[in-house]
Protein backbone atom coordinates (compact mmCIF):
# COMPACT_ATOMS: atom_id res chain seq x y z
CA UNK A 1 0.00 0.00 0.00
CA UNK A 2 1.87 2.84 -1.19
CA UNK A 3 -0.41 5.80 -0.14
CA UNK A 4 0.23 5.56 3.26
CA UNK A 5 2.08 9.20 4.66
CA UNK A 6 4.09 8.43 7.62
CA UNK A 7 4.44 11.09 10.38
CA UNK A 8 7.02 9.58 12.53
CA UNK A 9 7.73 10.61 16.29
CA UNK A 10 10.85 12.96 17.20
CA UNK A 11 12.00 10.57 19.57
CA UNK A 12 11.04 6.76 19.88
CA UNK A 13 10.48 5.40 23.24
CA UNK A 14 11.97 2.10 24.47
CA UNK A 15 10.97 -1.08 25.03
CA UNK A 16 10.16 -1.98 28.75
CA UNK A 17 11.87 -4.92 30.36
CA UNK A 18 9.49 -8.57 30.05
CA UNK A 19 9.48 -8.46 33.53
CA UNK A 20 7.48 -5.30 33.58
CA UNK A 21 5.21 -6.11 30.71
CA UNK A 22 1.53 -6.83 31.69
CA UNK A 23 -0.98 -7.19 29.12
CA UNK A 24 -1.98 -3.71 27.23
CA UNK A 25 -0.87 -0.54 28.87
CA UNK A 26 1.62 0.21 26.85
CA UNK A 27 1.76 0.82 23.87
CA UNK A 28 4.28 1.66 20.73
CA UNK A 29 5.05 5.05 18.90
CA UNK A 30 2.98 4.73 15.96
CA UNK A 31 -0.81 3.71 15.10
CA UNK A 32 -2.35 3.77 11.57
CA UNK A 33 -5.30 5.50 11.24
CA UNK A 34 -7.76 5.54 7.81
CA UNK A 35 -11.50 7.07 7.61
CA UNK A 36 -14.58 6.47 5.76
CA UNK A 37 -16.71 8.75 4.61
CA UNK A 38 -19.85 7.73 2.58
CA UNK A 39 -19.46 8.74 -0.83
CA UNK A 40 -15.66 8.47 -1.06
CA UNK A 41 -15.12 5.04 1.03
CA UNK A 42 -12.26 4.25 2.88
CA UNK A 43 -9.94 6.84 2.46
CA UNK A 44 -6.48 9.22 4.10
CA UNK A 45 -4.39 5.93 5.27
CA UNK A 46 -1.40 6.94 7.91
CA UNK A 47 0.75 6.31 9.85
CA UNK A 48 1.00 8.69 12.73
CA UNK A 49 2.48 9.11 16.57
CA UNK A 50 0.08 6.99 18.99
CA UNK A 51 -1.91 9.82 20.87
CA UNK A 52 -4.74 11.07 22.09
CA UNK A 53 -7.15 11.77 19.49
CA UNK A 54 -9.57 14.45 19.49
CA UNK A 55 -13.52 13.61 19.04
CA UNK A 56 -16.75 15.41 19.43
CA UNK A 57 -18.70 13.98 22.31
CA UNK A 58 -21.46 13.46 20.15
CA UNK A 59 -19.64 10.38 18.13
CA UNK A 60 -22.23 7.73 17.65
CA UNK A 61 -19.91 5.36 19.17
CA UNK A 62 -20.40 6.73 22.12
CA UNK A 63 -23.86 6.36 22.80
CA UNK A 64 -24.84 3.86 20.68
CA UNK A 65 -21.75 1.33 20.14
CA UNK A 66 -21.50 1.14 16.96
CA UNK A 67 -17.93 -0.62 16.87
CA UNK A 68 -15.93 -3.59 16.25
CA UNK A 69 -12.46 -4.97 17.35
CA UNK A 70 -9.70 -7.64 16.69
CA UNK A 71 -7.02 -8.76 18.71
CA UNK A 72 -4.06 -10.92 17.20
CA UNK A 73 -0.67 -11.66 17.97
CA UNK A 74 3.01 -11.16 16.41
CA UNK A 75 5.90 -12.36 17.61
CA UNK A 76 9.50 -12.48 17.84
CA UNK A 77 11.12 -16.23 16.77
CA UNK A 78 14.28 -17.19 18.37
CA UNK A 79 16.11 -16.76 15.30
CA UNK A 80 14.90 -13.09 15.57
CA UNK A 81 12.44 -12.45 12.74
CA UNK A 82 9.12 -10.92 13.68
CA UNK A 83 5.64 -12.95 12.11
CA UNK A 84 2.31 -12.34 12.91
CA UNK A 85 0.02 -15.40 13.68
CA UNK A 86 -2.67 -16.32 10.72
CA UNK A 87 -3.05 -12.33 10.42
CA UNK A 88 -5.84 -13.44 7.41
CA UNK A 89 -8.24 -15.66 9.82
CA UNK A 90 -8.08 -12.30 12.07
CA UNK A 91 -8.89 -9.62 9.37
CA UNK A 92 -11.50 -11.79 7.48
CA UNK A 93 -13.44 -12.24 11.31
CA UNK A 94 -12.71 -8.50 11.60
CA UNK A 95 -14.62 -8.01 8.24
CA UNK A 96 -17.71 -10.18 9.48
CA UNK A 97 -18.14 -8.51 12.49
CA UNK A 98 -18.26 -4.86 9.94
CA UNK A 99 -20.91 -6.78 8.19
CA UNK A 100 -22.81 -7.53 11.51
CA UNK A 101 -22.09 -3.89 12.78
CA UNK A 102 -23.49 -1.97 9.84
CA UNK A 103 -19.92 -1.05 9.39
CA UNK A 104 -18.14 -0.55 5.93
CA UNK A 105 -16.42 -3.56 4.64
CA UNK A 106 -12.74 -2.97 4.61
CA UNK A 107 -10.16 -4.58 1.98
CA UNK A 108 -8.55 -7.18 3.61
CA UNK A 109 -5.10 -6.96 1.55
CA UNK A 110 -5.04 -3.11 2.43
CA UNK A 111 -5.02 -3.14 6.13
CA UNK A 112 -3.39 -6.75 5.85
CA UNK A 113 -0.34 -4.47 4.46
CA UNK A 114 -1.12 -1.20 6.13
CA UNK A 115 -0.41 -3.72 9.37
CA UNK A 116 2.74 -4.83 7.84
CA UNK A 117 3.96 -1.48 7.47
CA UNK A 118 3.53 -0.45 10.88
CA UNK A 119 4.89 -3.80 12.36
CA UNK A 120 8.02 -2.77 10.01
CA UNK A 121 8.21 0.23 11.59
CA UNK A 122 7.50 -1.02 15.33
CA UNK A 123 9.61 -4.10 15.20
CA UNK A 124 11.79 -2.83 18.00
CA UNK A 125 8.80 -3.28 20.32
CA UNK A 126 8.00 -6.22 19.84
CA UNK A 127 9.80 -8.34 23.31
CA UNK A 128 11.39 -11.64 22.66
CA UNK A 129 11.21 -14.21 26.05
CA UNK A 130 8.73 -16.71 25.73
CA UNK A 131 5.55 -16.53 26.08
CA UNK A 132 6.00 -12.58 25.51
CA UNK A 133 4.31 -10.75 21.93
CA UNK A 134 3.44 -7.81 20.23
CA UNK A 135 -0.18 -7.69 20.79
CA UNK A 136 -2.26 -6.23 17.43
CA UNK A 137 -5.65 -4.15 18.44
CA UNK A 138 -7.12 -2.92 15.34
CA UNK A 139 -10.63 -1.36 15.49
CA UNK A 140 -13.26 0.53 14.07
CA UNK A 141 -15.73 3.40 15.41
CA UNK A 142 -18.54 5.11 14.41
CA UNK A 143 -17.34 8.88 14.76
CA UNK A 144 -20.07 10.91 13.39
CA UNK A 145 -21.60 13.66 15.44
CA UNK A 146 -25.25 12.66 15.43
CA UNK A 147 -27.36 11.88 18.73
CA UNK A 148 -29.95 9.63 16.32
CA UNK A 149 -29.78 6.19 16.01
CA UNK A 150 -28.83 5.20 13.04
CA UNK A 151 -25.71 3.83 10.95
CA UNK A 152 -23.16 6.83 10.85
CA UNK A 153 -21.78 8.38 7.55
CA UNK A 154 -18.24 8.38 8.85
CA UNK A 155 -16.06 5.81 10.67
CA UNK A 156 -12.27 5.69 11.64
CA UNK A 157 -10.27 2.74 11.92
CA UNK A 158 -7.21 2.34 14.35
CA UNK A 159 -4.10 -0.50 14.49
CA UNK A 160 -2.62 0.38 17.68
CA UNK A 161 0.10 -2.34 19.06
CA UNK A 162 0.79 -2.73 22.70
CA UNK A 163 3.57 -5.04 23.50
CA UNK A 164 2.44 -7.72 26.50
CA UNK A 165 4.43 -10.17 28.72
CA UNK A 166 3.47 -13.91 29.23
CA UNK A 167 0.42 -14.59 30.31
CA UNK A 168 1.35 -17.85 32.68
CA UNK A 169 3.96 -15.97 34.36
CA UNK A 170 4.34 -18.96 37.05
CA UNK A 171 3.36 -21.64 35.03
CA UNK A 172 -0.24 -23.04 33.84
CA UNK A 173 -2.90 -22.57 36.53
CA UNK A 174 -6.25 -24.47 36.45
CA UNK A 175 -9.28 -22.05 36.91
CA UNK A 176 -12.05 -22.75 38.95
CA UNK A 177 -15.48 -21.93 36.95
CA UNK A 178 -19.04 -20.37 37.24
CA UNK A 179 -21.48 -22.26 35.38
CA UNK A 180 -23.50 -18.98 34.58
CA UNK A 181 -27.01 -18.82 35.74
CA UNK A 182 -28.35 -15.99 35.96
CA UNK A 183 -26.59 -14.15 33.14
CA UNK A 184 -26.61 -14.44 29.28
CA UNK A 185 -23.67 -13.64 26.72
CA UNK A 186 -25.23 -13.63 23.93
CA UNK A 187 -28.43 -14.80 21.51
CA UNK A 188 -28.61 -16.20 18.17
CA UNK A 189 -29.56 -13.45 16.25
CA UNK A 190 -27.72 -10.89 17.77
CA UNK A 191 -24.19 -9.70 18.22
CA UNK A 192 -22.54 -12.49 19.82
CA UNK A 193 -20.78 -13.87 16.55
CA UNK A 194 -19.00 -10.49 16.28
CA UNK A 195 -16.21 -9.22 17.75
CA UNK A 196 -18.15 -5.98 18.99
CA UNK A 197 -17.50 -3.72 22.51
CA UNK A 198 -21.24 -4.82 23.49
CA UNK A 199 -20.84 -8.33 23.95
CA UNK A 200 -18.36 -7.47 26.73
CA UNK A 201 -20.42 -4.48 28.42
CA UNK A 202 -22.56 -7.02 28.57
CA UNK A 203 -20.24 -9.82 30.51
CA UNK A 204 -18.88 -7.46 33.09
CA UNK A 205 -21.83 -7.86 35.93
CA UNK A 206 -21.35 -11.68 35.70
CA UNK A 207 -17.91 -11.49 35.58
CA UNK A 208 -17.81 -9.17 38.85
CA UNK A 209 -20.32 -12.01 40.46
CA UNK A 210 -18.54 -14.79 39.48
CA UNK A 211 -15.08 -13.15 41.17
CA UNK A 212 -16.74 -12.03 44.45
CA UNK A 213 -17.76 -15.53 44.72
CA UNK A 214 -13.86 -16.74 44.32
CA UNK A 215 -14.56 -18.15 41.26
CA UNK A 216 -11.93 -16.91 38.04
CA UNK A 217 -14.07 -16.90 35.18
CA UNK A 218 -18.15 -17.61 33.62
CA UNK A 219 -19.11 -20.55 31.66
CA UNK A 220 -21.75 -19.02 29.39
CA UNK A 221 -25.17 -21.07 28.73
CA UNK A 222 -27.73 -20.44 25.75
CA UNK A 223 -29.51 -18.00 26.69
CA UNK A 224 -32.97 -19.38 25.07
CA UNK A 225 -32.85 -23.23 27.30
CA UNK A 226 -29.93 -21.77 29.45
CA UNK A 227 -28.36 -25.29 29.11
CA UNK A 228 -26.73 -25.77 25.97
CA UNK A 229 -22.98 -24.22 26.66
CA UNK A 230 -21.29 -21.48 24.86
CA UNK A 231 -18.02 -20.21 25.51
CA UNK A 232 -15.71 -19.32 28.93
CA UNK A 233 -15.33 -15.93 29.67
CA UNK A 234 -14.02 -14.38 26.85
CA UNK A 235 -12.60 -17.92 25.28
CA UNK A 236 -13.92 -20.82 23.40
CA UNK A 237 -14.12 -23.85 25.46
CA UNK A 238 -13.40 -27.63 24.61
CA UNK A 239 -14.16 -30.58 25.92
CA UNK A 240 -12.34 -34.01 26.34
CA UNK A 241 -14.41 -36.50 26.89
CA UNK A 242 -13.57 -40.02 26.71
CA UNK A 243 -10.53 -39.43 24.12
CA UNK A 244 -13.10 -37.37 21.31
CA UNK A 245 -12.58 -33.17 21.38
CA UNK A 246 -16.19 -31.84 21.61
CA UNK A 247 -17.02 -27.60 21.03
CA UNK A 248 -19.87 -26.02 20.98
CA UNK A 249 -20.83 -25.56 17.15
CA UNK A 250 -20.99 -21.97 15.43
CA UNK A 251 -24.73 -21.09 16.10
CA UNK A 252 -24.61 -17.38 15.43
CA UNK A 253 -24.09 -16.54 19.12
CA UNK A 254 -20.53 -17.99 20.11
CA UNK A 255 -17.41 -15.99 18.46
CA UNK A 256 -15.86 -18.03 15.95
CA UNK A 257 -12.14 -18.68 17.52
CA UNK A 258 -8.94 -18.30 15.43
CA UNK A 259 -7.53 -20.59 18.50
CA UNK A 260 -10.53 -22.77 18.62
CA UNK A 261 -9.89 -23.23 15.05
CA UNK A 262 -6.55 -23.70 15.33
CA UNK A 263 -7.08 -26.62 18.34
CA UNK A 264 -9.52 -28.18 15.98
CA UNK A 265 -6.90 -28.66 12.81
CA UNK A 266 -4.18 -29.79 14.90
CA UNK A 267 -6.18 -32.43 16.80
CA UNK A 268 -7.80 -33.54 13.60
CA UNK A 269 -4.18 -33.99 12.15
CA UNK A 270 -3.05 -35.66 14.97
CA UNK A 271 -5.80 -38.29 14.49
CA UNK A 272 -8.38 -37.17 17.45
CA UNK A 273 -12.13 -37.45 16.59
CA UNK A 274 -13.01 -33.62 16.89
CA UNK A 275 -16.66 -32.55 16.84
CA UNK A 276 -18.31 -29.34 16.83
CA UNK A 277 -21.83 -29.71 18.11
CA UNK A 278 -24.20 -28.95 20.75
CA UNK A 279 -23.40 -29.75 24.21
CA UNK A 280 -25.85 -29.62 27.45
CA UNK A 281 -23.71 -28.79 30.82
CA UNK A 282 -25.89 -32.33 31.96
CA UNK A 283 -23.94 -33.90 29.22
CA UNK A 284 -20.67 -32.54 30.48
CA UNK A 285 -21.38 -33.15 34.66
CA UNK A 286 -22.90 -37.34 33.01
CA UNK A 287 -19.46 -37.34 31.49
CA UNK A 288 -18.12 -36.91 34.57
CA UNK A 289 -19.77 -39.10 36.94
CA UNK A 290 -18.99 -41.83 34.02
CA UNK A 291 -15.75 -41.00 34.54
CA UNK A 292 -15.03 -40.16 30.94
CA UNK A 293 -14.68 -36.31 31.14
CA UNK A 294 -10.91 -36.35 30.69
CA UNK A 295 -9.83 -32.41 30.13
CA UNK A 296 -11.79 -29.12 30.05
CA UNK A 297 -9.81 -25.84 28.50
CA UNK A 298 -10.93 -22.71 27.40
CA UNK A 299 -9.08 -21.59 23.91
CA UNK A 300 -8.11 -18.23 22.91
CA UNK A 301 -5.58 -15.93 21.61
CA UNK A 302 -4.66 -14.01 25.18
CA UNK A 303 -3.97 -17.18 26.99
CA UNK A 304 -3.46 -19.75 24.05
CA UNK A 305 -4.82 -22.69 26.28
CA UNK A 306 -6.18 -21.64 29.51
CA UNK A 307 -7.50 -25.22 31.79
CA UNK A 308 -10.46 -25.99 33.68
CA UNK A 309 -9.79 -27.26 37.16
CA UNK A 310 -13.46 -27.07 38.49
CA UNK A 311 -17.28 -26.14 37.36
CA UNK A 312 -19.44 -24.92 39.60
CA UNK A 313 -22.84 -25.17 38.79
CA UNK A 314 -26.02 -24.29 40.73
CA UNK A 315 -24.16 -25.22 43.91
CA UNK A 316 -22.76 -28.68 41.89
CA UNK A 317 -19.15 -28.84 41.99
CA UNK A 318 -16.99 -30.80 39.83
CA UNK A 319 -13.13 -30.95 39.90
CA UNK A 320 -11.54 -31.97 36.45
CA UNK A 321 -8.25 -34.07 36.42
CA UNK A 322 -7.87 -33.29 40.09
CA UNK A 323 -7.62 -29.44 39.34
CA UNK A 324 -4.15 -30.20 37.16
CA UNK A 325 -3.54 -28.75 33.64
CA UNK A 326 -4.20 -32.07 31.64
CA UNK A 327 -1.89 -33.85 29.64
CA UNK A 328 -3.80 -32.77 26.62
CA UNK A 329 -4.11 -29.44 27.37
CA UNK A 330 -0.35 -29.37 27.91
CA UNK A 331 0.22 -30.64 24.36
CA UNK A 332 -1.79 -28.03 22.38
CA UNK A 333 0.01 -25.67 24.70
CA UNK A 334 3.33 -26.39 24.24
CA UNK A 335 2.69 -26.90 20.36
CA UNK A 336 0.85 -23.53 19.50
CA UNK A 337 3.15 -21.38 21.49
CA UNK A 338 6.23 -23.47 19.67
CA UNK A 339 5.33 -22.63 16.33
CA UNK A 340 4.83 -19.27 17.96
CA UNK A 341 8.14 -18.71 18.87
CA UNK A 342 9.72 -20.60 16.54
CA UNK A 343 10.82 -23.95 18.14
CA UNK A 344 9.10 -25.58 16.22
CA UNK A 345 8.56 -25.81 12.48
CA UNK A 346 4.98 -23.87 10.95
CA UNK A 347 3.90 -26.64 8.78
CA UNK A 348 0.59 -25.81 8.78
CA UNK A 349 1.94 -22.02 7.17
CA UNK A 350 0.20 -20.22 10.47
CA UNK A 351 3.00 -17.74 10.71
CA UNK A 352 3.57 -14.83 8.53
CA UNK A 353 7.14 -13.14 8.20
N1 LIG B 1 -14.77 -15.73 22.58
C1 LIG B 1 -14.73 -14.42 22.89
C2 LIG B 1 -15.95 -13.76 23.40
C3 LIG B 1 -13.52 -13.71 22.76
O1 LIG B 1 -13.46 -12.42 23.08
C4 LIG B 1 -12.38 -14.39 22.29
C5 LIG B 1 -11.07 -13.66 22.18
N2 LIG B 1 -10.96 -13.04 20.91
C6 LIG B 1 -12.49 -15.75 21.96
C7 LIG B 1 -13.70 -16.39 22.11
C8 LIG B 1 -11.32 -16.51 21.43
O2 LIG B 1 -11.05 -16.11 20.12
P1 LIG B 1 -9.57 -16.11 19.53
O3 LIG B 1 -9.07 -17.51 19.66
O4 LIG B 1 -9.74 -15.69 18.12
O5 LIG B 1 -8.79 -15.15 20.34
Amino acid sequence: MSDITVTKVKQVGVLPTDKELGFGTIFTDHMFVMDYTTGKGWHSPRIVPYAECANYPAMIVFHYGQAIFEGMKAFRTEDNRICVFRPYEYLNRFNRSAEKLCIPKMDVEQIHDALFQLLALEKNWVPGQLGTSLYIRPFVVADEPHLGVKVADSFKLYIILSPVGAYYKTGFNPVSIKVEDKYVRAIKGGLGEAKTPANYAMSLAAQQDAYAEGFGQVLWLDAVHRKYIEEVGTMNILFKINGEIITPELNGSILGGITRKTVLELSRSWGLKTTERQISIDEVYDAYAKGQLDEVFGSGTAAVISPVGELSWKGQRIVINHNQTGPYAQKLFDYITGVQSGKIADQFGWMEE
